[in-house]
């Protein structure tokens, strides 16, 4: 069954990936980004793969630009049935050098973005008596990590809203996960590692069990089930995709 999805950061790395695996399997996918060209080539690369999609560009912090683009999903789609948080902002600072405007970004980003977005979509899911939420939160904020006090609280942000929500929304069918990923190979890993404030996709590959980084994809197949009919028993888990990482 062909579903309408919306992906907030869905014109990169996990959330591109996400993108694509639903749209693969036959979902009619809004691409949600703060970089609108790269979520409306996204969208582009979809459509031309046969797919239906499109590219919005929206700031997850701001809460009209979010009421006013899942608007446009609607007129353009229909109804929201899935919604999957995986726009964030990546951040590292000693605890002591975190700027009060610094921290208020972090959580405005990947906290309360998240929140804007679901709490704008959660009532066409509850008027559909049907809904997948997937949230994107760390690994890092079940472990902790050195010098990211504002990032890890953020995630941990995260997986607190989803497991509360999860229980609010479960009488009404609609389901909501978190994925923690531990490092995953993307253009934010990659920007973090030529800044030297990470040890490197291959440092860290080394140590992790499987013996090999995340990829997008290894993210979009656990998300693409847990948006799935068959993952409806499923609510309110941290479904860790980490090559067995363990920190
Ligand atoms: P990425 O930078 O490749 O993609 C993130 C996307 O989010 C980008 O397209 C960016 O433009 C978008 N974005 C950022 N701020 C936004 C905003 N305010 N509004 C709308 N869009 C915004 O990063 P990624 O590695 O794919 O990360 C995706 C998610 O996964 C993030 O929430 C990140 O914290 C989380 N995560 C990543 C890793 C990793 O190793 N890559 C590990 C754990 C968690």
């Amino acid at each position: 069954m062909s579903r309408v999805a919306v992906v907030t950061g869905g014109a990169s790395g996990i959330g591109l990936g996400i993108s694509e695996r639903l749209a693969a399997r036959g979902d009619r996918v809004a691409v949600l980004d703060r970089q609108g060209d790269a979520a409306k080539r996204a969208a582009d690369t979809l459509r031309a793969g046969g797919a239906q999609a499109v590219g919005l560009e929206v700031d997850v912090s701001d809460r009209a630009a979010v009421e006013s683009a899942m608007e446009a999903v609607r007129r353009e789609f229909g109804s929201i049935e899935i919604a999957v948080t995986s726009a964030g902002i990546a951040a590292e600072h000693p605890f002591t050098d975190i700027t009060q405007e610094t921290w208020d970004r972090v959580l405005a980003v990947n906290l309360t973005g998240t929140f804007n977005c679901l709490q704008t979509v959660v009532p066409d899911m509850l008027e559909a008596g049907w809904g997948r939420i997937v949230t994107i939160s760390s690994s890092s904020a079940q472990s902790g990590g050195p010098n990211r006090a504002h990032y890890i609280a953020s995630k941990g942000g995260v997986i607190a809203l989803t497991k509360a929500l999860a229980v609010d929304l479960a009488p009404h069918g609609i389901t909501v996960n978190t994925i923690p990923p531990s490092i995953i190979d993307t253009p934010m890993a990659q920007a973090e590692e030529a800044a030297g404030r990470f040890p490197g996709v291959e440092a860290i590959a080394a140590v992790t069990p499987v013996r090999r980084a995340g990829v997008p994809a290894d993210v979009a197949a656990a998300c693409e089930f847990l948006c799935s009919d068959d993952a409806g028993f499923i609510t309110g888990q941290q479904i860790g995709v980490n090559g067995g990482w363990y920190l």
